[in-house]
């Protein structure tokens, strides 16, 4: 089969990387420059920061064999097992930011980045081609079958051309937000190794020390609001942002000096309700719905839900 899939986050990329190896013909498409969606890293001056999702677990069989062949080439590493408090699940990062393993995967797949999907389509009726997908310079991909795994409003809003009757409550799936604040320091945080902090305030879900990670090699910090803090402040000016979140940072940020700092907004970050299969495949088995709304809201639960994407699809 010719076969499109629509982002290539985690979940996009593991259902292409086992299509592929079953011999079909597949292409992925992202809007992004870099392929990886929310596994995001950023350069600001010589610091590297991860500003999406900061590390992974491994909870199941067929996520550890997905992650093996990188963890075996060194690329993925244990970075701890618990964030104040050791509970002896390891906590995985990447060599080069998290962004580095989504490169990984993609590496021998047809990965097209700045390609945004504008619309799905039936193909005319005559038409060798089930689907066409519809990409914003206005080329049009023939496809047999589709994976579509973007943040589920934006997957919805695609399909709207489709004629695929979605159930009411995967429309109305919604997602929590994140407002990241990247700090770029003169000198070393006032962060404890490992580097990791989960809700160390009320109004943060995480502060991460990158170069106590392993992933920079000069001192910057990546600070997440939470969900109800990211919200209340959604439409703040960026300067007044950096300034409250700097100030609620304070304390990890110790003597050192903010030598750059940047916001990065994640409208779609944390999907509030998960729904109960792996993926959703449409009536005639040509087109399949996957994310972490599906299998789990982190990294292993993209993974898990892009594969059951391809097995729908491959059997
Ligand atoms: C701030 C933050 C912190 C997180 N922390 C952790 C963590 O510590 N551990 C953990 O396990 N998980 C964490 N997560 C969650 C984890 O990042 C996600 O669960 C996972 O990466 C989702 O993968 P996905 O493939 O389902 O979606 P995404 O990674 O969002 O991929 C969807 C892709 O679709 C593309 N796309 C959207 N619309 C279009 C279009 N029209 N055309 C073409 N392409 C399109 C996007 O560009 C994107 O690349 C975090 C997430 C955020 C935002």
């Amino acid at each position: 089969m010719r076969i499109v899939v629509v982002g290539a986050g985690l979940a996009g990329l593991a259902a292409a990387a086992r299509l592929a190896a079953r011999g079909h013909a597949v292409i992925v498409l992202d809007k992004g420059r870099s392929p990886g969606g929310r596994l995001a890293t950023r350069r600001i001056g010589s610091a590297t920061l991860d500003h999406g999702a900061q590390f992974f677990t491994v909870r199941s069989d067929a996520f550890a064999a997905f992650v093996a062949p990188h963890r075996a080439s060194g690329l993925v590493r244990e970075w701890c097992r618990g964030f104040g408090v050791e509970d002896g699940y390891s906590r995985y990062a990447v060599t080069g930011g998290m962004n580095a393993l989504a490169k990984a995967v993609a590496a021998p797949l047809d990965v097209r980045t700045s390609s945004m999907v504008f619309a799905i389509r039936r193909a005319p009726t005559g038409s060798a081609s089930t689907w066409e997908v519809v990409i914003d310079d206005g080329t049009v991909e023939p496809a047999d079958a589709i994976v579509v795994t973007c943040p589920l409003p934006q997957s919805y809003s695609l399909l709207v051309t489709a004629e695929v009757e979605l159930p009411v409550e995967l429309i109305r799936t919604d997602y929590d937000r994140t407002i990241a604040l990247l700090l770029a320091l003169d000198g070393p945080s006032s962060m404890l190794a490992p580097g990791g902090l989960q809700q160390p305030t009320d109004q943060l879900s995480f502060v991460s020390d990158n170069r106590l990670k392993g992933v920079s090699t000069t001192d910057a910090l990546t600070v997440h609001a939470n969900a109800t803090w990211s919200e209340a402040h959604w439409q703040d000016p960026l300067d007044v942002l950096t300034d409250a979140l700097t100030v609620e940072a304070a304390a990890f940020i110790g003597s050192a000096s903010v030598t750059a700092a940047q916001i990065k907004k994640w409208r779609f970050a944390t999907p509030r309700t998960i729904w109960p299969e792996p993926c959703w495949t449409s009536p005639d088995g040509t087109l399949v719905l996957a994310g972490d709304a599906f299998a789990g809201p982190r990294i292993e639960g993209a993974v898990l839900s892009g594969i059951a994407a391809a097995d729908a699809l491959a059997g």
